[in-house]
């Protein structure tokens, strides 16, 4: 239903001044120049569907919730990456300019594979976790009405609990 995504503009800084030239890249403690990176939550509409005897205001209802879990988990990503969040590149070549430049492709690559296995090992199972073995168990996907009310009226306090538990900080 929800794509996550973690989305991140980050400026290559250089880290030697001498070959082998190294590049450190992303957002991290030691790289204030990085700006920090940005994590949100997009509805795939293309990949949504519902039975039609099945739309119901009610389903509505659940599968907002949903995306507003969604969005919320994703403001607590900032929170919650690792401070190894860079990308580290070193390179060699025949001038200083093209090491630097080498340096910065391999900081890049380097910091794009973190940041997927973050997405991938952390964040969606995370998300799997409070969206499905949380919010569809206790609500039968939104078919046990009381269940359903509790959720729409505790839902924040249900997350951070089980986020918390997965060992994230929520604030
Ligand atoms: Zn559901």
């Amino acid at each position: 239903m929800a794509a996550d995504m973690l989305a991140g503009r980050t400026i290559p800084r250089v880290t030697a001044n001498r070959a082998p030239r190294s590049i450190v890249y992303g957002d991290g403690p030691n790289n204030a120049s990085a700006p920090p990176l940005n994590a949100f939550v997009a509805f795939d509409a293309n990949k949504s569907w519902v039975l039609v005897h099945a739309q119901d205001a009610a389903l509505l209802e659940h599968e907002r919730l949903h995306l507003r879990i969604g969005e919320y988990i994703a403001t607590k990503v900032a929170l919650n990456l690792p401070a190894d969040m860079t990308g580290n590149g070193v390179a060699n070549a025949a001038t200083r300019q093209q090491a630097q430049k080498d340096a910065a492709d391999v900081a890049i690559k380097d910091f794009h594979k973190k940041r997927k296995a973050f997405i991938d090992n952390v964040w969606e199972p995370i998300d799997k976790r409070v969206q499905k073995g949380c919010y569809d168990d206790e609500t039968e996907h939104g078919t046990i009405p009381e269940q359903q009310a509790k959720w729409a009226r505790e839902w924040q306090a249900y997350v951070d609990d089980e986020l918390q538990k997965q060992g994230w900080k929520v604030r």
